[in-house]
């Protein structure tokens, strides 16, 4: 094989030579003036290839690292993926988040001889294992991120999402403000209804939220019914209105009419809490606000929505207390 023109290329991965496994040597990877050996030549490689938008994408820039271009003529994914009885084809499944299996195609171009072909063979081969360690690998991820039913970030991740809007917040970024929203008689829609009208119920709530709130913001499911939104660039007034539409557009998609499927939420922003907290107390005092402001929902009688009340002036510094003299009449 002749010297490849790319700055990317690989050296002595081919036909003869199988992909070899991690930690193996006799296989070495340039990538820019950089040579890798080893191991680390398989992580830079898959990171190359991974660059790429989509597997296809990935056959053409390896194949072009590999100088392989202009033998292949094209490559392309294909759904059901009969490749027919072409002999200058060669084709792999992968895996996908979205569809369980796809087909890249690979055509060499004439003239092709059979030591090129299986070139491509392992090529695709190759690509199939990224493709399917990267899904893997992305799963994982999401597994521990987010809520398994709604998809919506768990409470470890969005505890994470959350400390870092407050401290851009305290730099000088966006405002934001925060929903605490809870269904209503939830329990009594599972005993009446059953579990899998709760989970539709849970999913209508994930569905309303995605409409009336913006791609900035992030929702969570904290546990049980209970959904918390952080709102970026908005603070409590903005939020109620927020959380008001919420409850219209629940209203109008309720998957258990003629049954209610109502909310009750407590808003609240930094304005609401004790100032002067690191990032981990506002979580939790904005959290806290949140929560109590729920709570008094709950209380007015449900299907409503609560603002946090701002903290006494006097209340601001808890731990300094303050005596405060009766004035003189
Ligand atoms: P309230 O109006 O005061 O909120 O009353 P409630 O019945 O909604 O009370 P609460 O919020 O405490 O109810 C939580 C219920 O949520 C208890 C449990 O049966 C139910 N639940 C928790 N997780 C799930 C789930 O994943 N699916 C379903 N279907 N139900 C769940
Ligand atoms: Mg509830």
């Amino acid at each position: 094989m002749s010297e490849p023109a790319s700055p990317h290329c690989l050296s002595g991965f081919g036909t003869d030579r199988p992909w070899p496994a991690e930690g193996c040597g006799g296989f070495a990877l340039t990538v820019g003036d950089r040579a890798c050996p080893g191991w680390r030549a398989q992580a830079e490689l898959v990171r190359f290839l991974l660059d790429a938008p989509g597997p296809e994408h990935v056959v053409h820039r390896a194949v072009t690292a590999l100088g392989l271009l202009p033998q292949v003529a094209w490559a392309e994914l294909v759904r059901d993926g009969t490749t027919a009885n072409d002999p200058a084809v060669r084709a792999v499944s992968v895996a996908s988040r979205t569809q369980a299996h796809r087909r890249i195609v690979v055509r060499l171009a004439e003239p092709c001889d059979r030591e090129d072909l299986a070139f491509v063979e392992s090529l695709l081969d190759l690509v199939a294992r990224i493709y399917t360690t990267a899904e893997h690998l992305r799963r994982l991820s999401d597994d521990a991120h987010t809520d398994p039913l709604t998809g919506l970030w768990n409470r470890r991740a969005f505890f994470a999402l959350f400390d870092k809007a407050v401290a851009r917040l305290d730099r000088g970024g966006d405002d934001l403000a925060l929903l605490l929203c809870d269904i209503d008689h939830f329990k009594t829609i599972n005993d009446t209804l059953g579990h899998a009208a709760g989970d539709r119920a849970l999913l209508a709530v994930r569905d309303a939220v995605a409409r009336v709130t913006r791609p900035s913001d992030v929702a969570a499911r904290l546990g049980g019914d209970e959904i918390c939104i952080l709102l970026s660039g908005t603070d409590v007034h903005g939020a109620v209105k927020v959380a008001n539409r919420l409850r219209d557009a629940l209203r109008d998609e309720n998957p258990l009419t003629p049954t209610p499927l109502t909310l009750s939420i407590g808003a609240a922003d930094p304005a609401c809490v004790p100032r002067g907290s690191s990032a981990r107390h506002t979580r939790a005092d904005l959290l806290r606000a949140a929560d109590e402001a729920l709570y008094r929902a709950k209380a007015r009688g449900r299907d409503c929505v609560v603002p946090a009340q701002a903290p006494d002036p006097l209340d601001r510094c808890p731990t300094t207390p303050i005596d405060v003299e009766p004035s003189a009449a």
